[in-house]
């Protein structure tokens, strides 16, 4: 899979993706990032491209952390794995809708918000449930469809994962 022609680099705007040699891998299962049926949601889901860079005080063995100095490491992560990540940590995931970073000030108009930011929160704020592993969501809500090619595409990975 590769960027549309039109894009200018990386994963950015993959309208019309097109499967192909170039597609970002996940790094821990080893399978493609592109999810989905054939149809314009099709494409590259996850955390893409994802970099750290250590600093001279995180060198491991010469300072106090796990990433070496002047390194970057890039990375890819699929959503099933990240999901899978986040069932792990002690500390769970925040969710939020990320529309809320478009709230209007205080006495400022909806042509002032959209000028500000290109687009505005009309509804007012919007929690969201904490999260839950995906399986969980996807066994609870009724109204989630596609629920045995989630179970499948989750079973695919899983056992590309291995023992973990
Ligand atoms: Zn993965």
């Amino acid at each position: 899979m590769s960027p549309c022609p039109e894009s200018q680099e990386g994963y950015g705007h993959w309208d019309d993706w097109v499967d192909g040699p170039d597609d970002p891998m996940c790094n821990l299962c080893g399978l493609s990032c592109v999810l989905g049926l054939p149809s314009p949601a099709r494409g590259p889901h996850g955390l893409l491209d994802a970099q750290v860079i250590g600093g001279y005080e995180s060198t491991p063995g010469n300072g106090c952390g796990a990433v070496d100095d002047m390194t970057r490491y890039t990375f890819n992560l699929c959503e099933f794995c990240l999901d899978w990540l986040f069932e792990r940590f002690k500390v769970p995931v925040k969710t939020d809708d990320p529309m809320n970073d478009y709230m209007l000030r205080e006495g400022e108009s909806v042509a002032e918000g959209v000028e500000r930011m290109g687009v505005v929160r009309v509804m007012g704020h919007c929690d969201k449930p904490a999260w839950r592993p995906a399986t969980q969501r996807v066994f609870d809500d009724e109204w989630r469809r596609d629920k045995q090619e989630f179970y499948a595409e989750r079973d695919k990975r899983k056992a590309a994962r291995g023992c973990i």
